[in-house]
């Protein structure tokens, strides 16, 4: 029999679960704005693709390089907070305090650092991945994505010549990939905190500074570090290599990693790797080829000679958001032995036992910094199968045969002087006025052509000689580009030396 007091008890808790009820459907109607419906995602897809249209029709006439004043400072006015607003602003303020300023990767124009790539098909393989949002970092949790990305990591290890046994990691960048492969020799080599001050790396002053920026990351500042002299085209010198080596050894120290670089940042510069591949195997020391920049360029056939020695190393980096030309955000690491990947960065999580002896591939988690990871594969394979390779080693060819005709042009100008002939698509020049101080002309120089913007180069030091350096990477960059180049300093050059005189 109910008493009244627990029917008062019943009454209550009847009260407290229709609250509870009415409550989440208030939330849930509010929550499902997060889902919008098909008419909706249709009109955004409209407006996202109408904005993708104009941005690359505009791109024959649009600057490389935009200096304003405000700099982008408007997108501080759609902060973050409660309200939402209609695509249509958030675009047009995209366009403004984003595209409009600063450097435009997406421009052919673009010959300044290393320009960036960004291949349509990619933004399409990134909205895939993103809508499908597959969990690319374990494979019992997405065996397709994970055996997509492990597929082109294997022939991006064909590509280098590289074993069976090989393997590697798709990475946020280069400097990533640097990192980790220092981290991998770290461990390989058993470098404890007690032998890290003993400890000693090998480079050169042309090594890219994210080497120096991982050496600090991963513990080993207090490694000493052995800048190997550079022969008369800036490339390390072997010989030098091993006899400090030697010396190194015989007073204790414990030589474990070599850093070469294939194609350097400076002036696209190959590291005679072929003889420093003898050095390190004979010394037993880690061998890791940085080719960030340059690697990629043994998609032509005819530069496969340069490649010598480069399946000798024990890691190399690849930066397909360089010379692949998909968007930034994707690097790879390619170590030789893949024991030694997950020497480096395999663990095992007790709530991941499910997962143990149900994998076909290693996990991307299982081999790198990373759990949770974009699905990265995806925005590398569809231009890769949409274009076939044919396209990649023409474009790469073709900005090989630019940076010579460039290299030559250049030196038909009156009093211009270049660096050494450049081996891929990097080169250095400068201008050697009459009774001028030549570095503050070639500043003004390098300013000039910012200023026009239609043309972005950027500047380099080298024994303190500034050198403007031209590096011919976007896929966007033709024939038309150079000569435009050619024409904006035959101009400042005419405009300069007349004002003069
Ligand atoms: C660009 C570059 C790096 C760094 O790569 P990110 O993708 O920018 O992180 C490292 N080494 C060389 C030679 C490079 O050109």
């Amino acid at each position: 029999m109910l008493t009244l007091a627990t029917s008062i008890q019943y009454n209550n808790i009847q009260n407290f679960y229709l609250t509870m009820i009415n409550k989440i459907k208030e939330l849930e109607k509010l929550s499902r704005l997060l889902d919008p419906k098909e008419s909706i995602r249709e009109k955004w897809n409209s407006e996202v693709l109408d904005y993708s249209n104009i941005f690359i029709n505009n791109l024959d006439t649009s600057k490389a390089f935009i200096q304003s004043k405000k700099n982008g400072k408007d997108i501080y006015n759609l902060d973050i907070d409660e309200q939402a607003i209609e695509l249509t602003s958030l675009l047009d303020s995209t366009t403004k305090n984003i595209d409009g300023v600063g450097i435009n990767p997406a421009s052919g124009g673009h010959m300044g650092y290393i320009p960036g790539g960004g291949l349509y098909p990619s933004a399409l393989g990134d909205y895939i991945a993103a809508i499908s949002n597959r969990y690319a970092g374990v494979f019992y949790a997405a065996p397709g994505a994970v055996r997509l990305e492990n597929m082109i990591i294997r022939w991006m290890c064909r590509l280098m010549d590289y074993p069976e046994n090989s393997f590697g990691n798709l990475t946020s960048g280069g400097s990533t990939a640097n990192l980790m492969a220092l981290v991998t020799a770290r461990e390989v080599h058993n470098i404890k905190a007690r032998d890290i001050e003993k400890s000693v790396i090998y480079l050169t002053e042309q090594a890219h500074h994210s080497i120096l920026k991982a050496i600090r990351i991963s513990g080993l500042s207090e490694a000493k570090l052995r800048f190997i002299p550079l022969d008369e085209n800036l490339k390390l010198s072997a010989e030098h290599l091993e006899k400090v080596i030697i010396e190194d050894r015989k007073n204790g120290l414990i030589p474990f990693y070599i850093n070469a670089s294939f194609g350097t940042t400076n002036t696209g510069t190959i590291d005679p790797l072929e003889s420093i591949a003898v050095i390190a195997k004979k010394h037993k020391l880690w061998f890791h080829v940085d080719g960030a920049y340059g690697g990629f360029f043994k998609l032509v056939n005819e530069l496969d000679s340069k490649f010598k020695g480069i399946k000798e190393a024990d890691s190399i980096t690849l930066d397909p958001h360089k010379t692949l030309f998909i968007p930034y955000g994707t690097g790879a690491i390619l170590i030789k032995d893949k024991e030694n990947l997950l020497k480096a960065y395999h663990y095992q999580a007790d709530y991941m036992q499910d997962i143990i002896g149900k994998e076909d591939e290693i996990s991307p988690a299982d081999i790198s910094t990373e759990q949770t990871k974009h699905f990265r594969g995806m925005r590398m394979w569809l231009p890769l199968k949409l274009f076939g390779l044919k396209p990649f080693r023409a474009a790469l060819e073709e900005k090989l045969n630019l940076t010579k005709y460039f290299y030559d042009e250049i030196q038909k100008i009156e009093r211009f002087e270049v660096g050494p002939e450049p081996e891929l698509s990097v080169a250095i020049f400068r201008y050697v006025p009459k009774d001028e101080d030549a570095n503050l002309f070639n500043r003004e120089l390098i300013e000039a052509i910012q200023n026009d913007g239609r043309i972005f180069l950027s500047s380099t030091n080298i024994n303190n000689v500034f050198w403007i350096r031209i590096a011919i990477v976007q896929f966007r960059t033709h024939l038309e580009q150079i000569d435009l180049l050619l024409d904006i300093i035959k101009k400042y050059l005419d405009d300069t030396l007349t004002e003069l005189n």
